[in-house]
């Protein structure tokens, strides 16, 4: 499976490397033949280099759309060689085998992302360039394509060591890579077109993620991972800069992405806000007049799973707040922006990460969420819902007062960030109780009025944190019962979506329990 490279044709937009490599590749006696710009680079370093409209007959032509795409080329790319048809088609027509093609196309990418014109945007539509490396991936068997400049050393090891052959695997290896990058590019462009058209989300079927970064392993070790950053311009873990720690893992990104878009659902011009989470669940979230107060209310929740949590700000970090959170070990701060002192105080625990985003993403973007099921992937509109803009109806006799109205969407702005089943207590302006992925929402209930009842324990209280607070359920009690947990533990107002069969059942437990209750008409399951 080894085929001597006897002519290569070289078209790059990326001159990087180069003349390097063309001159080692002429220095194997290998033809080379080159579009305009490229043939003018090699030949002005004194190595020979034929022009590729002296091979096809014809100019390059239309501002650079038309070079390459002719059968002498093409053909050269394409034939099948020992097919006996194919060489009497490339003597009749006078077309010499291409072995070898090296080809990184126009820079749309970084053409866009340095906001181009339109027009610009489109004369960087690469044509000739992507045509040729699928004509020769697809002619893999014979022609080796290279479209990246750090594989150039190794195709020169494989010649060097292979007297100038290249072998099957290794063509193998670069066509998979190369129809990687044509559909990376044709993703890019289709991208580019749904912002221009005024889509705000991506064509799914082009989401064009780029590596970003490898991760040394997934949720487990035995799993492999990477980072792949999508085109959309979101504030949050894809545009963070790092100031310090170990590298991020890949539940790190997952976690902190969770809190992130937790906090984010505050305002950072009405209030601080600080969401400790754990295992893409809130353990803590609260607003306060400052950071620090906010952090040290939220760590009140659930100080026990705080411990190597990640903590999320809506607004830019402090000294005052930075000191406060160093105090326990954490994983990850995460915040829009950080000042110097607290940069100074964070330096002092080396493996800790903080991230800076420079901005908060907004709760109420449209955007995609994907996953996979085995052969397939899921694809949804982001939970972009925000309970301030929800009708919500009174159902009760008793109305919420104002105090226990603030109280309840801030629980249900919390649930939404809640694996379902959701049950969020909430007192002054805090989370006192969570209630997370239980499969019965009773449990869910039961569950986060224990931990009101802790964490009160913990701090020194008698009286559980749930005493006098309200609570949210992310989706309709099916049953009195979870309401019913909910009273007997201290709450007195509900927030949750209504719409079950048994409404009328639920509201009159509520009633008879002196409970205010509001329903929201919307629903937000986490799965
Ligand atoms: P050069 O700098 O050599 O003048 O141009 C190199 C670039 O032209 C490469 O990025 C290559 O992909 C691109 N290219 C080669 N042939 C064609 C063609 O026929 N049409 C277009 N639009 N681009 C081409």
């Amino acid at each position: 499976d080894l085929r001597r490279v006897t002519r290569a044709l070289i078209s790059v937009s990326d001159k990087t490397g180069l003349i390097e490599f063309a001159r080692a590749l002429s220095q194997r006696n290998i033809e080379l033949i080159s579009t305009g710009g490229t043939r003018k680079a090699i030949a002005d370093a004194g190595i020979p280099v034929r022009d590729v409209a002296d091979v096809t007959g014809f100019p390059e032509m239309m501002d650079g759309r038309v070079k390459t795409l002719h059968p002498k080329v093409h053909g050269g790319l394409l034939a099948i060689r020992e097919n006996p048809e194919h060489e009497a088609a490339m003597l009749a027509h006078g077309i010499a085998p291409i072995d070898l093609l090296i080809v990184n196309l126009y820079p749309f990418e970084a053409t866009v992302a340095k906001n181009a014109s339109y027009d610009d945007c489109i004369e960087n539509i690469d044509i000739g360039g992507p045509a040729m490396i699928r004509g020769a991936a697809k002619n893999h068997n014979d022609v080796a394509v290279v479209v990246d400049v750090a594989d150039y050393a190794l195709v020169l090891d494989t010649l060097a060591k292979q007297d100038g052959a290249t072998d099957l695997e290794l063509r193998k290896r670069l066509a998979q890579k190369a129809y990687a990058r044509t559909a990376a590019y044709d993703a890019a462009i289709s991208n580019w077109f749904a912002a221009e058209i005024g889509e705000d989300t991506p064509d799914y079927r082009a989401i064009g993620g780029v590596l970003a970064e490898k991760m040394r392993y997934g949720e487990n070790p035995h799993q492999s991972a990477g980072f792949y950053r999508t085109p959309e311009k979101r504030f949050g873990v894809s545009t963070a800069r790092q100031l310090q720690g170990k590298t991020l893992s890949y539940n790190n990104v997952n976690d902190t992405d969770a809190a992130f878009e937790c906090v984010a659902e505050f305002d950072p011009a009405r209030t601080a806000a600080v969401a400790i989470i754990k295992h893409a669940n809130p353990c803590g979230v609260a607003e306060g007049a400052s950071l620090r107060e906010a952090y040290e209310k939220a760590l009140r929740c659930d100080p026990v799973s705080a411990f190597g949590g990640i903590v999320a700000l809506n607004r830019k970090l402090d000294a005052e707040a930075a000191r406060e959170i160093v105090k326990i070990f954490t994983e990850v701060i995460i915040a829009p922006e950080a000042d110097d002192e607290a940069i100074a105080l964070i330096a002092a625990k080396k493996n800790l990460r903080l991230l800076v985003t420079g901005g908060l993403p907004d709760p109420r973007a449209k955007s995609l969420t994907l996953r996979t099921v085995s052969g397939g992937l899921l694809v949804q509109g982001r939970d972009n819902a925000v309970v301030d803009d929800m009708e919500l109806r009174v159902v009760t006799k008793r109305t919420p007062t104002p105090g226990e109205l603030v109280d309840l969407k801030f629980a249900f702005r919390i649930c939404k960030h809640v694996k379902s089943n959701a049950i969020v207590y909430v007192k002054d302006g805090a989370t006192v109780g969570i209630g997370a992925g239980q499969m019965s929402r009773v449990d869910s209930s039961r569950i986060a009025a224990w931990k009101a009842a802790e964490a009160a324990k913990a701090a020194g209280l008698s009286a559980s944190f749930a005493k006098g607070s309200v609570v949210a359920s992310d989706a309709f009690f099916p049953f009195a019962d979870g309401l019913l947990a909910a009273a007997e533990a201290g709450a007195t107002a509900v927030i949750q979506p209504g719409g079950s069969m048994r409404d009328d059942e639920v509201i009159k437990a509520a009633d008879e329990a002196g409970l205010a209750m509001v329903m929201t008409g919307h629903r937000h399951f986490r799965h």
